[in-house]
């Protein structure tokens, strides 16, 4: 018999939680990283919703999809991504493909001695963390008393973390980062979060059709990172029922009269983004009278702001 090996030594990446080597070195204080860029379909490209907002090396995660905790490992093309340095999680809904991760990011943050955590959403969100501590309670103080694990305590699992439920348009700060939020169109309560600092800002919608509310959130940020699910091909929609999701054109709308820099397109279906995508995608921005830059997401991309 052989035994295979075809990664001999196992996959250790530099910055691993338990190798003291130093985490990524981000080129700019302030970027976003598409960690999920997928739909609720699995994929094995593409970890469902997550994007984090890295700000002076602190990541404020919007939404926790399937895959996504595992993409911060993955990391981007330096290195992988530190969970502990998650200073916040931000959930635009309560659907499962933006959400089911919370317990992998969460639990592991603490393990590698992330303390105090923001964690932000519409209501719901509270209960998320409740079950958490709860119906994993055991596992959880079974790896509290773990002495392999010096430095973690109650802080950032069973205490310190700062929960806010919130509905409509809200003002607040996070750490470094001013965060505006609106609520938007979609089958169940939606929150898109606009995030500005050192006269920058970032938006990230969520999951919508199209509303309004979304243009007057972005408007000249420098970074839109849009839901383009699931007709980023040009497609249209299936006929009845309330739209739930925006059609491609609805997409370049928002991105031209919001007159923002950058818009990446996110929660993606599975489909190839080839060369024949790419024109169609940017044939349909130039129609709609949108100049600026438009990025596909992937899984570990970072865009600085
Ligand atoms: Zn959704």
């Amino acid at each position: 018999m052989t035994v295979e090996a075809p990664n001999p030594g196992g996959m250790r990446l530099p910055g691993m939680a338990g190798t003291g080597l130093a985490p990524y070195p981000h080129q700019t204080t302030f970027s976003v990283l598409t960690l999920g860029s997928g739909s609720p379909e699995l994929n094995p490209a593409r970890a469902s919703a997550c994007t984090g907002i890295q700000y002076r090396g602190a990541y404020y995660l919007v939404d926790t999809g399937n895959g996504s905790a595992l993409s911060l490992l993955k990391g981007g093309s330096y290195g992988p991504y530190r969970h502990r340095d998650i200073a916040g999680i931000l959930f635009t809904h309560l659907h499962q493909d933006h959400v089911t991760d919370y317990f992998d990011m969460v639990t592991t943050r603490w393990s590698e001695g992330g303390k105090r955590l923001d964690l932000v959403g519409p209501p719901g969100t509270a209960e998320l963390h409740r079950f958490l501590v709860t119906f994993f309670g055991d596992d959880l103080r079974y790896r509290l008393r773990g002495g392999d694990r010096a430095g973690i305590d109650e802080e950032g699992m069973f205490r310190g973390v700062d929960i806010r439920e919130l509905t409509g348009s809200r003002e607040f700060q996070l750490g470094g980062v001013r965060v505006k939020t609106a609520e938007l169109t979609h089958s169940l309560l939606n929150l898109a979060y606009r995030f500005e600092a050192d006269g920058k800002a970032v938006v990230v919608s969520g999951d919508t059709a199209f509303d309004r509310r979304l243009i007057d959130l972005a408007r000249g940020a420098d970074v839109l990172v849009v839901d383009a699910n699931p007709w980023a091909d040009g497609s249209a929609p299936p006929p009845g029922g309330a739209p739930s999701h925006m059609s491609l054109p609805e997409v370049v709308r928002v991105a031209a009269e919001a007159a923002v820099g950058t818009v990446v397109l996110t929660h993606l279906w599975p489909l190839p983004v080839d060369e024949a995508l790419v024109r169609r995608t940017q044939s349909v921005f130039s129609n709609g009278g949108y100049s600026g830059r438009v990025v596909f997401a992937e899984d570990g991309l970072e865009v600085p702001v």
